[in-house]
């Protein structure tokens, strides 16, 4: 920062900037910087700030000015300059986007929307444990790196002022700056910036604890100085004995740093080590252990100070040797051994990326080089996405960024769901989860998360087993491993149901009877450790009931019973709950009709691991006669009894089993259906057959020609149509239509 570090501004009344004071400090490092641009921005805001005031009784515009002027200490371009100058009208005035777009230009107006954008998020940033995050939704949020700079200068000129504002609100303000701005721009390679900030917050929230480390580094200065040009002259002697090429330094810690480390019971600030910093800076990696070695055969090292980030980086990229070492005279030293790409890395963070994106050596070093480049990239007209790509931002674009009701804030993988968030609270309430409401609005539950969205979850009392399908449209792996464990233990509940069903059949076809305790005791017959396990692999087709009626009574044969499909007749119906064209969403809730098409995603038969599916073109209809096919290990699939599919199980009469329909009266589901017809080749003919299956209700879902002679052609029609009535209902109407429809049938595939 070129400016002093942390005075505070006193009566600036006299010393608001001047338009042309303004202008000179943008052109001393941009001399084409477009001066009617920067003076309307100038005249605009004051305007419209007008006569508000700040805490300290000065004019308002004198902090957007403020701003401004840290940010022509970066050397920042027009626009970001005329945004900071502007960056307070449209939350604080009357000023609107539209009026800065027009008399602007949409760049700047997206800059002042963007800090307006941020300036709400503030209200949710008072829980101090979401820093991290929070800095994250920042960045997400803010789409041009720009923002974030006025953001940074903006909180900057406040922490500035803050002595200005009633002590109540300070101590708030200070601790945000501490968890939120500081380490951001820290992570924009402001080194500066976050010291200043730290320093600012530190003052504020200790300041007896700021005021003695000021008043011992003072004290300590004094012969300090010759004595760390000593011992950086040690540390370099040791290295060149050794053959390691590297650079020594010696650096004050700064005051927050200090008492950062500083042992808070003794409150002593004897050591140099408490204060100065050594680091060596080499070529290689292999060269830092090398340096490290000949610092450890030198002097002894203080054990419990060594850390290698070097072999194992901290989370953030932070890469480096760690050592305390004891000179003669019991001189303590801290020792930060480094490669020097790592230091640029630790220095600039994200913008370290950049810089070696282009090709390693940059001609401009020091933390705004990137930026600098950077931005002449998006003034050339790279779109923001571009940019944010370069800068290595778009790490935060896999991510969103929402928020409960009480504004905790959730991060999620981009293409998270009201359900994932439902997980990420709470296992509990992911199983639960019956709706959702997204900014106030009832959502789908698969409905996409945005950045900033606030998603309040609707629970049942009990959980409810969640749509198999669900586990492909979940984004985080907690909720695909809940959906996923819900499903199985469904499915495992529903073999375990048919297989129940099939040993009771199988004991009356035997004329025997059976009890749950008279099966207990004969397990180890069935090689099963249980009950349950006896009726999910009968369900699941890995045991036969006959095997289990055998265990009760071994000298019983199955007889009279090969090569026939069952008889209708005959006793022992499985209920089938037809499973097709289920909506998504679960019971409870009814989501508004416009909602209603993204929420659900219709599946034909159940899916995964459930075991009753339909064939395939199968056509099966509440009202038709459906017998199930068993394949072990899977499950069983239904068909129509008229079905040509079912000659291939004529030869396999133990996979048959008898089915019927259990439909929920109250679901108006629409089953697929095929029908044939023929019609004559006249125009309009298409458009009456398609009329007469649309006032009955039923839908066309696929349609095609398949040939037709003279004067005639032939139609396969897939409809979808609530039962066997209704589509003889829609077959009958067909037949009505005059000499258009010369014949319509149903067809099985
Ligand atoms: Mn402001």
């Amino acid at each position: 920062m070129g400016r002093q570090c942390g005075a505070p501004a006193k009566g600036n009344q006299a010393r608001m900037m001047r338009q042309h004071q303004l202008i000179e400090r943008v052109q001393r490092y941009n001399p084409g910087a477009d001066e009617d641009l920067l003076n309307r921005a100038y005249v605009y805001a004051m305007k419209a700030h007008g006569a508000q005031t700040r805490a300290s009784g000065d004019p308002y515009f004198t902090h957007p000015l403020e701003v401004a002027a840290i940010l022509t200490d970066l050397k920042l371009d027009d626009a970001t300059i005329a945004a900071a100058v502007l960056h307070d009208v449209i939350e604080d005035t009357a000023a609107t986007r539209e009026e800065i777009d027009r008399l602007f230009g949409p760049e700047i107006g997206r800059l002042v929307e963007g800090l307006t954008k941020l300036r709400r998020l503030d209200l949710v940033s008072k829980r101090a444990e979401q820093g991290e995050n929070f800095r994250k939704l920042l960045l997400a949020v803010a789409e041009d790196v720009r923002v974030l700079l006025v953001k940074l200068a903006d909180r900057l000129h406040n922490m500035r002022t803050l002595h200005f504002v009633p002590p109540t609100k300070r101590a708030r303000i200070a601790q945000e700056t501490l968890d939120i701005y500081a380490p951001l721009a820290g992570r924009m390679g402001m080194q500066g910036m976050r010291d200043e900030l730290e320093d600012l917050a530190f003052r504020h929230l200790q300041p007896e604890a700021h005021a003695m480390i000021l008043a011992r580094l003072a004290e300590m200065k004094q012969g300090g100085a010759a004595q760390v040009e000593r011992i950086v002259g040690e540390v370099r002697e040791t290295m060149r004995a050794a053959g390691v090429e590297g650079d020594v330094h010696g650096r004050q810690k700064q005051p927050y740093s200090i008492w950062r480390k500083m042992d808070r019971k003794t409150l002593s600030l004897e050591k140099l080590s408490d204060i100065y910093g050594f680091r060596v800076l080499v070529g290689t990696v292999d060269d830092c252990y090398r340096a490290l070695g000949a610092a450890h055969v030198a002097w002894p090292c203080v054990m419990g100070r060594f850390k290698d980030y070097v072999s194992t980086p901290k989370q953030n990229g932070y890469r480096s040797l760690h050592s305390t070492v004891v000179l003669p005279g019991n001189r303590r030293v801290e020792l930060q051994i480094r490669t020097r790409r790592m230091h640029e890395i630790d220095e600039y963070g994200i913008a370290a990326h950049a810089l070696y994106k282009d090709g390693g050596a940059a001609d401009e070093t020091g933390a705004y080089a990137w930026l600098r480049r950077t931005i002449a990239m998006l003034n050339e007209g790279a779109s923001p996405e571009e940019f944010l790509e370069h800068t290595k931002m778009e790490l935060f674009h896999d991510q969103v960024f929402c928020f409960t009701p009480k504004g905790r804030l959730i991060a999620l993988p981009r293409g998270a769901t009201p359900i994932d968030f439902a997980y990420a609270l709470h296992s509990d309430v992911g199983a639960r989860a019956q709706g959702a409401k997204v900014n106030g609005r009832i959502a789908p539950l698969l409905a996409k998360l945005q950045n900033g969205d606030e998603v309040e979850i609707a629970v049942a009392d009990a959980p409810t087993a969640p749509p198999p399908a669900w586990e492909e449209a979940v984004a985080t792996g907690k909720a695909k491993a809940a959906i996923r464990r819900a499903t199985r233990s469904a499915a495992r509940e529903q073999f375990s149901g048919l297989g129940r069903g099939m040993v009771d059949l199988a004991f009356r076809r035997a004329g025997k009877t059976w009890t749950e305790d008279r099966l207990k005791g004969v397990l180890s017959r069935l090689a099963r450790p249980s009950l349950d396990d006896v009726f999910v692999a009968v369900g699941r087709a890995e045991l036969k009931p006959v095997d289990v009626v055998r265990a009760l009574h071994p000298s019983y044969t199955e007889a009279g019973r090969t090569g026939a499909r069952p008889d209708a007749k005959e006793a022992g119906w499985f209920g089938v709950r037809r499973a097709a064209n289920l909506v998504f969403r679960r019971p409870g809730r009814e989501a508004p009709e416009a909602s209603e098409e993204a929420s659900a995603i219709p599946i034909r038969g159940l899916q995964g691991d459930l075991p009753v599916r339909f064939a395939p073109d199968g056509g099966a209809l509440p009202g038709d006669r459906i017998v199930g096919i068993l394949t072990p290990g899977e499950g069983i699939t239904i068909y129509p009894i008229q079905s040509p599919a079912l000659s291939k199980f004529d030869d396999a009469p133990e996979r048959w089993l008898d089915v019927r329909w259990d439909v929920d009266p109250d679901r108006r589901e629409l089953f697929p259906a095929r029908v044939a017809v023929t019609i004559a080749n006249e125009p309009g003919a298409l458009g009456i057959v398609a009329g007469a299956i649309g006032e009955r209700g039923a839908n066309i879902d696929k349609l095609r020609f398949t040939g037709g002679a003279a004067d005639l052609r032939d139609l396969v029609i897939d409809v979808e149509v609530q039962d066997l009535q209704h589509l003889n209902d829609v077959i009958k109407d067909l037949k009505t239509r005059g000499k258009t429809v010369v014949n319509a049938e149903r067809v099985h595939a």
